[in-house]
């Protein structure tokens, strides 16, 4: 098995204890990324005494400290460190997590002190309050503390708002990363528990933005305390020489989000007729002459939310192709010298993902998108058909009239490889909805990945190449961008089937919303596959338009069946396998810049959520973020 070896920081040319670390770490890291994706409470255990925990953090500034700043760590490498340390002190595994919260905090301990606390956030967690007696309430940014004293949370909020920190006591990285790609933020200080820091690794660090963090010392969610000294410690923290910083995809992140907003939104996809962005977020129909009605509710629903995680793959490729500078502390500089014709095209690839939305949405009856009715809910089926298919047609525009600047051929490559994508895209959907208005409900497990690889990895492979067609020409790279598109498609939709028993309470799903609304699944073909004939006929049954049950009866059912065949078990092992197809492809492309993108978005975009998707906070808002002061 080939994996992706991108120049690791850990040192190799240490003290003895350091240069016996690489070695083990080198071992330990093929076979951390052999079983990565395994359960991790084992391994978030706090050092029980004061006296065990300041001794490990000395050590883990030693190792930090010989590390080379330059790239972030990937989680493998933290993690093989970690290990390698504990096992140095003859400690056993049960502290990795806290070892790599300690080691992730001190590589960037210079530059979270370099940053102005200004642009500083701090994030507190409500369990820290008095549970019995806090009088504080909550709004959408999170706690509103009173100040009473009866917690540390009082102390440590005025400390930091004395120093002109953004402070909040909330939980759930989203919230986050949508804080600092809003571009209010360069850093981030924190508390939490070992639970929560494990998911800001993989959304926050790994896209190398500067944080400490100070974990509690328990994860009870209730009444729970910490090393207050360390947090003040934090706080505090600061220096004003110059650092070396590390590479970081923010600046890329925010670039991919600004395309959507204001002056740069409507230079890029100028309006031709005489629609208006909306006002306070309601167009409304009556007020636009009935030709422009179109364009403006495209647009509309264009720059309204979402992660914008496409097109930051296309503007990530074609840096990564082009030198990598997007990625350097002064990274903007180089973004704002992009073409409008390289921005339109990553512009396109999002704009193809609206228009599938759009017709998702009718296609699923779905009632809420980004928190708010859809489309076709809002303006009438037809209307929202049509604005469909308005989108399709942009997205094609943005590209077709580049030719004057990315030449003909890059044009005409770049359009194909978006008409392909679109093709399988609506044949992997059609699959899907002539599987549904089926009576016959058998799917076997191939079947299943097939739809997915037809309906979720073009998107993937539009992105990716078009970033690297814009760099140049692709040829020794298409195929493994397809084979790499393909598997990471696939496993995200595995994802998504496993993430559906979640529920999703910012859109209004319940759990087990794909049985309800009789969507063909992998779960749903791995149990057929694995059931006995009664219980397959049982199964079957529940999906009938007559099944006398109840929704949440026939859910229920239904997960019970599936746990009985093993389904979500052998579904996260498919997710495992393709990721790491998806590594191997990656592993074929020579740019280092590049593999390091792929590896960095299996991490971010194969995140495995097995909490409650959190509220998700309106971008607009964002400016009556307390103490803002830019
Ligand atoms: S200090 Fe704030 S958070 Fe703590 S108990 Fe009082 S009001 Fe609640």
């Amino acid at each position: 098995m080939s994996s992706v070896s991108v120049g690791s920081p850990i040192p190799q040319d240490q003290d003895d204890t350091l240069a016996t670390n690489s070695g083990i770490a080198e071992q330990a890291a093929n076979k951390g990324k052999a079983s990565r994706r395994r359960k991790t409470s084992h391994l978030k255990v706090v050092p029980e005494t004061l006296e065990l925990r300041e001794r490990l953090r000395v050590r883990c500034a030693e190792v930090a400290s010989k590390f080379d700043r330059s790239r972030p760590l990937t989680k493998d490498e933290m993690e093989s460190v970690a290990r390698a340390l504990l096992e140095n002190e003859g400690l056993g595994e049960s502290y990795v997590g806290w070892i790599m919260v300690m080691l992730s905090s001190e590589f960037y301990r210079e530059q979270v002190a370099a940053t102005d606390p200004k642009r500083r956030l701090f994030l507190l967690p409500h369990c820290l309050k008095h549970a019995e007696g806090c009088p504080a309430d909550y709004d959408e940014f999170g706690m509103n503390c009173k100040q009473c004293g009866a917690c540390s949370i009082a102390d440590f909020r005025t400390i930091a708002e004395d120093m002109g920190y953004k402070v909040l006591v909330a939980e759930g990285s989203p919230v986050v990363l949508k804080i600092i790609v809003s571009g209010y933020v360069d850093a981030i200080v924190g508390v939490a528990c070992l639970n929560v820091l494990e998911k800001a690794i993989d959304k926050i660090l790994l896209a190398g933005i500067p944080c400490m963090a100070v974990p509690l010392l328990s994860s009870d969610c209730r009444n729970t305390s910490v090393d207050e000294h360390w947090v003040s410690e934090m706080i505090q923290t600061r220096c004003v020489e110059p650092v070396q910083q590390t590479r970081s995809y923010v600046h890329l992140l925010r670039a991919a989000n600004d395309l959507f907003q204001g002056d740069l939104f409507e230079r890029l996809a100028p309006r031709l007729r005489e629609s208006r962005p909306a006002q306070n977020g309601n167009l409304a129909l009556a007020d636009l002459d009935p030709v422009a009605a179109t364009e403006g509710l495209a647009l509309d629903f264009l720059a309204r939310g979402g992660k914008y995680s496409r097109p930051f793959m296309t503007l990530a490729t074609y840096d990564a192709l082009t030198g990598g500078d997007a990625t350097l502390a002064n990274g903007a500089d180089f973004l704002s010298g992009y073409s409008d014709s390289v921005l339109r095209a990553a512009m396109s690839i999002e704009t193809f993902h609206k228009a599938s939305l759009v017709h998702d949405d009718i296609e699923d009856d779905d009632g809420y998108r980004y928190g708010e009715p859809t489309l076709h809910r809002k303006f009438g089926l037809s209307t929202a058909i049509n604005v469909g298919d308005y989108l399709i047609g942009l997205g094609y525009r943005l590209v077709s009239r580049e030719s004057r600047t990315l030449g003909a051929d890059c044009v005409a490559d770049i359009l194909d490889c978006l008409a392909g994508a679109h093709t399988r895209l609506a044949e992997g959907q059609g699959a899907e909805l002539l599987w549904r208005d089926n009576r016959d409900k058998r799917l076997s497990p191939l079947d299943a990945l097939k739809i997915y690889a037809l309906k979720t990895s073009p998107a993937f492979e539009a992105a990716l190449y078009t970033g690297a067609r814009l760099a140049g020409p692709t040829d020794d790279m298409q195929e493994p961008i397809r084979q790499y598109a393909r598997n990471i498609g696939v496993a995200f939709q595995i994802l998504n089937d496993l993430g559906d028993w979640q529920g999703d309470s910012n859109n209004k799903l319940v759990a087990g919303g794909d049985v309800l609304g009789g969507r063909p699944t992998l779960l749903w073909a791995l149990a057929l596959a694995n059931l006995n004939d009664e219980e397959q006929q049982e199964l079957l049954g529940l999906s009938a338009a007559d099944c006398p049950l109840s929704s949440a009866m026939r859910v229920s059912r239904v997960e019970q069946l599936y746990r009985r065949a093993n389904a979500f078990e052998q579904a996260r092992k498919l997710v495992d396998k393709h990721e790491q197809r998806a590594l191997e492809a990656a592993a074929q492309i020579k740019s280092e810049p590049m593999q390091r993108l792929l590896v960095y978005l299996v991490d971010t975009v194969l995140e495995r959520n097995d909490a409650p998707v959190p509220t998700v906070v309106p971008l607009q808002s964002l400016g009556a973020l307390p103490v803002v002061s830019r």
